[in-house]
């Protein structure tokens, strides 16, 4: 059924993206060289098209594959890495979906919903540890009205930290859909990108996983955009959950929804999120779910991804184990959290912190500065870079520079600025001095004599003491 807002089925027709799945060749060599050049044109792949690329098996042809996403990620985002913190700020929850441990059916797991001063607690000690990028989750509740909302959104904003007054410069939410009217009343608290999973795309699947409560509405959710971007807010963060439904499906249905966006609003995703499937607490279905997507199937998703919206940043969670994320970034992603704890407080109570009280199980318990070492080790360079969000470069206008890959004229520099800051304030001795070396490196990869001069002189005012400057 469609609702008012807009009409569903025409975005996401079901037997569409089955037939397109069941319609898909195998592609031969000269085929695949088509499909890969038009990917590394950065013109996106259509939806028939990224059908095609999952039929490809063969070892080579593969590799061509992630070559080729690896050289889109490279091309747009270089070597940078933004890094978040998830902040858990309630687990109180009326949903009841079948793979989540903040289900209402699960009655052994202590409910909570963070005030402000425990928000402000938790914010503060991420602070201190070197965040200044957090994403709000919360369950869906009476008690995580949009009011609630604003007022966490506000509390993250409020805390500054030590002689340099650090913050958090950035809050990006993740929520449940609200109406237009209540993204209008959360807009002024300055969020960034609301991030809203469909969790799948496939009706009846959603329908069995959402057995009731308000989530069970697959339209509502679905038509969430055509809510938030009437009302003034352009970063959407759209997701799949991989491991409720055929990731084949979904994946042609999430590029669907990104296409249907663009041609309607001429805004892409911001954020595009892919989480697996992990064990959690109360949640039989969990770790019995059918649709388990393997690390081979996960990677050509990835990449697949990568190469249809190549525009869009790709976030990776602590849900991978460490290992694994190290080979997925390589092909694709541009954004992950570290160092995550998914229970409300657990940051600055829980000190022996185990999953069972969290949302679910995580595969990378290192700490931000153990994956800041790591990341400079493999020549990454880790960012917590805000300037476009504060520089008004968002929505529409962010596309329009990412998409030719111009984005990189601010984004080394930031990016250069605020790793610089981490070390000159968090890091332990190796990170620093893997830093640096990391620093120098790509300075020297700025190909503007002028830009450069004017980062190497405001990377020296950081190193005097000032703060939060960018380009
Ligand atoms: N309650 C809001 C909602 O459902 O949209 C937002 C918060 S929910 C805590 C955030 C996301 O966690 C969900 O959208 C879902 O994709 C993901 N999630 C839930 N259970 C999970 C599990 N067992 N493994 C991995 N991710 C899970
Ligand atoms: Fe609640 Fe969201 Fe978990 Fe569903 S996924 S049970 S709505 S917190």
């Amino acid at each position: 059924m469609a609702t008012q807002e807009t009409d569903v089925d025409r975005f996401i027709d079901q037997n569409l993206i089955t037939e397109t799945l069941e319609e898909a060749q195998p592609t031969d060599g000269s085929r695949l060289d088509d499909l890969l050049a038009k990917a590394r044109s950065l013109a996106g792949l259509k939806v028939a098209e990224a059908a095609e690329l999952m039929l490809v098996d063969d070892p080579e042809h593969l590799a061509a594959m992630y070559e080729t996403a690896r050289g889109i990620k490279q091309g747009i985002y270089g070597n940078r890495v933004v890094l978040f913190a998830p902040l858990y700020v309630s687990n109180e929850c009326v949903g009841n979906c079948l793979y989540c441990s903040f289900r209402r059916d699960h009655t052994k797991l202590d409910r909570r919903t963070l005030n402000t001063a425990e928000i402000e607690r938790e914010t503060r000690w991420l602070i201190e540890h070197g965040y200044r990028r957090l994403l709000l989750v919360f369950g869906e509740h009476p008690h995580t009205r949009v009011e609630n909302l604003v007022e966490s959104v506000e509390a993250v904003y409020s805390v500054s930290v030590g002689e340099h007054q650090d913050r958090i410069r950035r809050v990006n939410v993740n929520a449940a859909p609200l109406s237009r009217e209540d993204f209008e009343i959360l807009k002024p608290a300055g969020l960034g990108t609301f991030q809203v999973f469909q969790e799948t795309y496939h009706r009846e699947t959603y329908e069995r996983m959402h057995p009731d409560g308000p989530k069970a509405d697959y339209d509502w959710r679905i038509s969430v955009w055509d809510r938030c971007l009437p009302a003034g807010i352009d970063d959407m963060g759209l997701g799949v959950l991989y491991g409720l439904y055929d990731w084949r499906w979904d994946t042609l249905a999430l590029l669907k929804h990104a296409e249907y966006l663009m041609d309607r609003y001429h805004v892409g995703p911001h954020t595009i999120s892919v989480p697996r499937l992990e064990p959690a607490a109360g949640s039989e279905f969990s770790t019995n779910s059918p649709w388990m997507v393997g690390d081979d199937a996960f990677k050509k998703l990835v990449a697949i991804i990568r190469m249809a919206v190549p525009y869009t940043g790709m976030i990776l969670t602590t849900r991978e184990r460490s290992e694994f994320r190290s080979e997925l970034m390589e092909i694709g992603f541009s954004q992950i959290s570290a160092g995550s704890k998914t229970s409300p407080g657990a940051y600055t109570e829980e000190e022996d912190y185990v999953d069972d009280t969290g949302q679910f199980e995580l595969g990378d318990h290192r700490s931000l500065d153990e994956v800041m070492l790591s990341l400079c080790e493999q020549d990454y360079l880790p960012s917590f870079c805000t300037a476009c969000y504060r520089s008004g470069r968002t929505g529409e206008h962010f596309m329009e520079l990412a998409k030719p890959g111009e984005i990189q004229t601010f984004c080394l520099p930031n990016a250069l600025l605020s790793f610089k800051e981490y070390l000159l304030d968090h890091a332990s001795p190796e990170t620093v001095a893997e830093g640096e070396r990391v620093i120098t490196e790509h300075l020297a990869q700025i190909e503007s004599d002028a830009i450069r001069r004017k980062t190497e002189e405001k990377l020296r005012r950081t190193a005097e003491g000032e703060r939060d400057l960018f380009i």
